[in-house]
């Protein structure tokens, strides 16, 4: 690791605006042991070649395994999803390897193969070339293999402590499908308890997830959470990790960077808005631009416009902008350009009354494409130019928007999905706190010796609650 391999590492700080949260020195200590952790499992130690070469031998057979004196656990996380989808599960399942001594690892694929920086000093996070199970890598989004945790529980491959008269050794890995469909989750691995504690017992763990899962561990894990993240705040969870985890390899921070200081930089103010469309919510693009700025009008965020006197305007008046702040510049990140098109033109003649307004957008790639590597260093580059705004506007239900405020440390205001294609009465409502919704939280009865049976509900409605943009979902505050 040094200054030039990767400068955003040590760069960043310098463009982020807010500050709102410390790690606590429990949390610091976490990492440093993690990191300890990693340096000795992490790929290239004889240890990882050690447990990789178990899990050949052993692995594809489904037969168990019984532990040595390698105390290497590891969870690897296969790829799924968009970038924001995948940057939210990677800071999961980080938490969780931090949260259970385990080490994480990724099977990156190409697409994504020049985004981000080596995390932990003098290691890697990725797996080697030759390392088993790749069949196992790319399994569709409702992919339930036989090593499945709720598989391997039904087969008795798996056995809970309290039903479990013989001593049945662990598999070699268990497959952990806990995103994109609630139906076939294996949903038991938040119930705490016995669960984590059989699953301790597993040296690999395949992660197959594309959300933030972090807020249905809370309560399996409350107590230690409780201990990283103090003073209730919760919502510094992603937040902390997002900006420890996370680090744009250097063609991605030239993107951003560059892009900064030729636009953003003079601004006394930075707006970042973040509008994405999904199919099961198009509304036609005038109606979500004026939703955008019946968002805007409510939360008080971009410099509002008066017509005075008479004059040059269509209607005979002077635009004048209100804008006390200095100047603004307001960043779109969108796939389309038309928000950009509206937003600049709303601002391009506005009089000079008040400070000057200037809109901006990097790309408008049209689509998604996330299977090109380009195309996802242009995303990752837009989530961190979003990242370095003093005030944020993101999409509702958008991972890439969740990401984009929990790295700047802000509380977005939302804009509401027009679920039904019906343009919602609310525009947006501002965020109870920066963390991302765990679009599909898990259905899941727990039995007796689960931690999440054993809650005391007061400590969960503290901390979770329902998403303001989706009542589907659970979020941290
Ligand atoms: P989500 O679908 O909004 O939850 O976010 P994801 O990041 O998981 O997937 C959407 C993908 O579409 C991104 O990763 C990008 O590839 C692309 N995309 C969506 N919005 C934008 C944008 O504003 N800018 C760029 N460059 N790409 C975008």
């Amino acid at each position: 690791m040094n200054r030039c391999s990767c400068r955003s590492r040590y760069e960043s700080s310098q463009y982020y605006k807010h500050f709102p949260y410390k790690p606590s020195t429990y949390l610091l200590h976490k990492l440093r042991a993690y990191e300890a952790r990693h340096k000795r499992c992490g790929p290239g130690t004889p240890l990882y070649a050690k447990a990789v070469e178990r899990l050949r031998s052993d692995g594809d057979r489904n037969t168990a395994i019984t532990n040595d004196d390698n105390d290497c656990r590891y969870i690897l996380w296969l790829p799924f999803d968009g970038l924001g989808n995948r940057m939210l599960s990677i800071l999961s399942g980080f938490l969780y390897a931090l949260l259970t001594d385990r080490v994480l690892l990724l099977a990156l694929p190409h697409d994504s193969s020049d985004l981000f920086c080596e995390p932990f000093p003098d290691a890697t996070w990725l797996i080697t070339p030759e390392f088993p199970l790749s069949h196992l890598f790319n399994l569709g989004p409702h992919a339930h293999p036989d090593h499945a945790y709720t598989n391997l529980l039904k087969t008795k491959s798996i056995v809970l402590a309290n039903n479990d008269t013989s001593t049945t050794p662990p598999p070699a890995y268990a497959y952990l499908s806990i995103g994109y469909d609630r139906g076939v989750m294996d949903a038991p691995f938040f119930c705490g308890g016995d669960h984590q504690r059989l699953l301790r017992n597993v040296t690999w763990l395949l992660l197959h997830s594309d959300l933030y899962f972090v807020p249905s561990m809370f309560p399996a894990f409350r107590a230690e959470l409780r201990r990283m993240f103090p003073a209730a705040a919760m919502e510094s969870i992603s937040h902390l990790l997002t900006r420890y985890l996370f680090h744009p390899t250097n063609p991605v921070w030239d993107m951003v960077t560059g892009f900064y200081h030729s636009h953003l930089a003079h601004a006394d103010k930075i707006i970042g808005m973040q509008i994405r469309m999904f199919f099961f919510a198009t509304i036609p693009v005038d109606d979500m631009y004026n939703q955008i700025l019946a968002c805007s009008r409510q939360e008080h965020i971009l410099p509002e416009i008066t017509t005075t006197g008479t004059g040059t305007d269509i209607a005979g008046g002077n635009l004048t902008v209100n804008n006390k702040n200095g100047s603004t510049a307001i960043f779109v990140a969108s796939l389309y350009a038309d928000y950009y098109e509206r937003l600049r033109s709303r601002y391009s003649d506005n009089g000079g009354g008040g400070g000057r307004v200037e809109v901006f957008q990097r790309t408008h790639e049209e689509r998604q494409d996330t299977g090109s590597l380009k195309h996802n260093q242009k995303a990752l580059a837009e989530i961190y130019l979003l990242s370095f705004s003093d005030e944020l506007v993101t999409s509702g239900m958008s991972t890439f928007g969740y990401v984009s405020g929990s790295l700047a440390g802000v509380r977005p205001a939302i804009l509401l999905p027009a679920h039904g294609h019906k343009v919602p009465a609310t525009p947006c409502v501002r965020a109870v706190s920066m963390e991302p919704c765990n679009l599909t939280p898990p259905f899941v009865e727990c039995g007796p010796g689960s931690s999440k049976d054993d809650d005391d509900g007061d400590d969960v409605k503290r901390h979770v609650k329902v998403c303001e943009d989706f009542d589907g979902g659970v979020k941290l505050f």
